[in-house]
């Protein structure tokens, strides 16, 4: 079994681990966060100007949960 590392392009994920979206309060998998409705898009991640870039158009975006 070779363990030779594979090209990027194909196999990469849409999003490095730890990239966020304008409207994201942490990375997404951070702990204390989760994911939460896009308050712009209302979840469409569409916007009139077409997609939404508080959410980077999943409509949904990563904020801290629970406490306060
Ligand atoms: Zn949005």
């Amino acid at each position: 079994m070779r363990t030779e590392k594979r090209p990027e392009g194909r196999d990469a994920q849409p999003w490095p681990t730890g990239s966020m979206n304008p409207g994201d309060e942490a990375p997404e998998g951070t702990p204390g966060t989760g994911e939460n409705v896009c308050p712009d898009c209302a979840g469409s991640g569409r916007v009139q100007n077409g997609r939404c870039n508080t959410c980077g158009g999943i409509g949904v975006v990563i904020v801290g949960i629970g406490g306060a």
